[in-house]
């Protein structure tokens, strides 16, 4: 079958239940809240809006429960044009939940996270919506799911010539299978730290210094010599990215929005990362090529920063390609 301009995503869908309070209560304490929100959010599912919304048709392979917050997860995701015919409902399962206390003045928060039906997104689920998978030329991970459901997928997704993308997060050690299966790797630096099982000092990431990104150019070096197809993006927050195909790696500065709006100012980083990768993959489809789709990525994850929340702080293809230009 030809693959169709599409993308799937394979992952995790969460509702956040955050209350807000004047403080973050001590064992056994009960505290009354100023302000309660609910926020959609997961890897996968905040991946998929992402790329929706930058114009690509964009199937959501993932699991919810038998309950209100994942059919009102269900109906945010169809406000973002996401396909979800290939969303499971599990019964006697809850959909992903996070309960998250955030402190009003400090901004310090606890969470507790109910992995729910994200646990439960297994292979057979992925082998039934092969068809989802097949039809695409892009595939999208994260590991927010059980690892053999993301092996799974690799291996159809390899069977088919299609494109994989992983984020590899929350982190969990990868075999060589995974990363022999993977076209391009996504860490951001704490990830590609574990990966290598390195501690590199934060001066490195950070730093402005040529010499020092050199140092990570090396690290990545003896990665591709034993991954020899494999591609690897590195987010640095505010840094931007460092774009690595074979053996030609760039640094590219995050963007500022500062000369296009008089005010530049970082409002609320959750989410850039998600917001990235969805991106990435759009920008690849779009232009074939790592660095052009990188660029596209930092200037959508760059707005994202700008505004408050996570899917509702994605950026349209429009407001990309005003600044792109
Ligand atoms: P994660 O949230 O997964 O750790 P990062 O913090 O590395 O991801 O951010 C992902 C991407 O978001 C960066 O590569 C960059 O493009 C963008 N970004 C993050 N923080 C900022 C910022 N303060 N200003 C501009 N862009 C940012």
């Amino acid at each position: 079958m030809e693959p169709e301009r599409n993308i799937c995503v394979i992952g995790s869908l969460n509702v956040d239940l955050v209350a807000t309070a004047t403080k973050i209560p001590v064992k056994g304490e009960t505290i009354l809240a100023s302000s309660f929100a609910i926020r959609y959010g997961g890897k996968g599912a905040n991946q998929a809006v992402a790329c929706s919304r930058l114009g690509i048709q964009t199937n959501l392979v993932a699991k919810i429960g038998d309950d209100d917050y994942g059919r009102q997860a269900m109906e945010k995701l169809a406000e973002y044009s996401v396909n979800t015919s290939t969303v499971i409902k599990e019964e006697l399962e809850s959909t992903g939940l996070a309960l998250i206390v955030v402190e009003e003045e400090t901004g310090e928060n606890v969470i507790t996270v109910v992995s729910g039906a994200n646990a439960r997104l297994s292979s057979e689920d992925v082998l039934r919506h092969e068809e989802a998978i097949v039809s695409c030329s892009i595939c999208l991970l994260q590991l927010e799911i059980p690892l053999d459901t993301v092996k799974k997928t690799i291996e159809i997704a390899k069977r088919n010539q299609i494109k994989v993308i992983l984020n590899p997060a929350p982190f969990q050690l990868l075999n060589d299978e995974i990363l022999y299966g993977i076209d391009i790797l996504v860490p951001n630096v704490l990830e590609l730290e574990i990966l290598l099982g390195l501690h590199i000092p934060d001066s490195t990431w950070y730093s402005n210094d040529d010499s020092e990104t050199a140092v990570i150019f090396g690290l990545v070096d003896r990665l591709q010599r034993k991954f020899q197809n494999l591609a690897l993006v590195i987010t640095l927050g505010k840094r931007g990215c460092i774009v690595c195909p074979h053996m030609e790696n760039k640094h590219l500065n995050a963007f500022l929005i500062e000369p296009y709006i008089s005010t530049h100012h970082t409002v609320d980083t959750t989410g850039a990362g998600d917001c990235f990768c969805g991106a990435l993959a759009v920008g690849l489809m779009e232009y074939g090529n790592l660095l052009e789709a990188a660029r596209f990525a930092n200037i959508a994850a760059g707005i994202s920063v700008t505004r408050q929340g996570t899917q509702e702080s994605y950026p349209s293809r429009e407001q990309v390609e005003y600044l792109l230009k």
